[in-house]
């Protein structure tokens, strides 16, 4: 029934001289999207507005679908579209769009004709009187509020004519490719996934970064990882995860520093070894699901003593959010279910059971000298080991 999609955006409209860059790359991305399923589809940009049409027969659910996954996307309306055989025919297809997708028959409606083709016989005026007699002889349960209405019968006269009225909604934010790339450290928790999500909304490409330390954690402990890249992608697009071996940096550490700093320690390494991937990707920053106060690795004093080591912006999109806030998140975008997926992390068996909650930085670098150059050395073997998995 609906042969193609209106697509709405909405803050890309505020960009000013660099708005059609934006709108271009909603474009790009709404294809490669459409691309993915079943069917044809031609994705057009005209006068400021973006159309995906039908040119073959295609799954309705599997289409909507792939629109809420691209970014920039606010609203997607479902659109009959008709060839122009004059005015009765188009209020004969309104009523019979009226028919088919509305069951109840006693909502308030008005009618909007928008008239791009201005060579039609009415104007929008004439069309939305005329039209909304028509409705009302068809259907005498309705009435017309043109202040509020519960539904508004969108009517557009272009070469052809588009008839719709819903909006299904879109993820929101900006297309990803507008905003430069991040590298994420990828783990397999809850809130590592949502800081990847939540920045890619916001334009983002994410690349990632996930620490293993086989055999202490098992190969289903990755491939919960890649899962969850695959998820993350699904809305942010082609992704370069780095799976680095940490075994060896995390038992030199373990036999090197005092227990109650090795995670600071860890996590300091982590973030230098992120670094040099996300420099070696052109990304300009780092990404992590770091929450304040969620564990001891997460204080003021612990976040600021690890990143102590970074030479580029790390964004931690949940810093302020409560778990719970990031559970919700999680739900949403479908990670929850695999991030709870009980196979053991990468720091557990490591983990001391008094950590530093207040990590003086002097007292870190002077531990850090007793890894003297040997951890240069793990350093360099992690990053020239890693495997690099694409994901899509
Ligand atoms: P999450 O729920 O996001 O997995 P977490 O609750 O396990 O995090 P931490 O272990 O303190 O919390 O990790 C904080 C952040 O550090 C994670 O959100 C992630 O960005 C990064 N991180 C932790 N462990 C790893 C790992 N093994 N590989 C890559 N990044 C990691
Ligand atoms: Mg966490």
């Amino acid at each position: 029934m609906f042969k193609a999609f209106l697509i709405k955006y909405a803050e890309i409209g505020v960009k000013g001289k660099n708005r059609y860059l934006f709108e271009n790359a909603l474009v790009d991305n709404a294809k490669r999207a459409l691309d993915k399923i079943d069917g044809e589809f031609q994705v057009t940009k005209e006068n400021g507005r973006v159309y995906a049409t039908a040119l073959s027969e295609y799954d309705y659910d599997e289409a909507v679908d792939a629109l809420q996954h691209v970014f920039g996307i606010v609203g997607i309306c479902p659109m009959v579209q008709i060839d122009d055989n004059g005015f009765d025919d188009l209020a004969e297809n309104v009523v019979k769009y009226i028919e088919e997708n509305y069951e109840e028959k006693n909502f308030t409606f008005k009618v909007m004709a928008r008239r791009a083709r201005k060579n039609y016989p009415m104007n929008s005026m004439e069309i939305n009187a005329e039209l909304g007699g028509r409705i009302l002889d068809a259907f005498p349960q309705l009435r017309v509020d043109v202040h509020h209405p519960d539904v508004i019968i969108n009517v557009e006269i272009r070469n052809h004519i588009n008839i719709y009225s819903k909006i299904l909604p879109g993820p929101g934010g900006m297309p990803v490719g507008t905003a430069g790339k991040a590298m994420l450290l990828l783990s397999g928790g809850i809130d590592s996934p949502v800081a990847g999500w939540m920045t890619a909304k916001r334009g983002v490409v994410v690349d990632a970064v996930y620490f293993h330390a086989p055999p202490y954690t098992s190969e289903r402990a990755k491939q919960k990882v890649v899962d969850l890249a695959k998820i993350v992608s699904k809305y942010s697009g082609a992704m370069n995860l780095y799976v680095v071996n940490f075994t060896d940096i995390q038992m030199y550490i373990y036999d090197k520093c005092p227990h109650d700093e090795l995670t600071i320690i860890m996590r300091r390494y982590m973030m230098k070894i992120a670094e040099h991937f996300a420099k070696q990707e052109g990304a300009h920053g780092l990404i992590t699901g770091e929450s304040i106060g969620q564990v001891a690795s997460q204080t003021m004093q612990s976040l600021a003593a690890t990143n102590e080591v970074c030479t580029m912006p790390v964004f931690r999109p949940v810093i302020a959010f409560d778990k719970q806030e990031i559970v919700d998140v999680s739900l949403k975008i479908g990670s929850y279910e695999t991030s709870i997926l009980p196979y053991e992390d990468c720091c557990t068996t490591f983990v001391a059971k008094h950590p530093v909650t207040k990590p003086n930085i002097n007292v870190i670098k002077n531990s850090e000298k007793k890894l003297a150059e040997e951890i240069e050395r793990m350093f360099d073997e992690a990053v020239n080991t890693a495997e690099l998995i694409k994901i899509q």
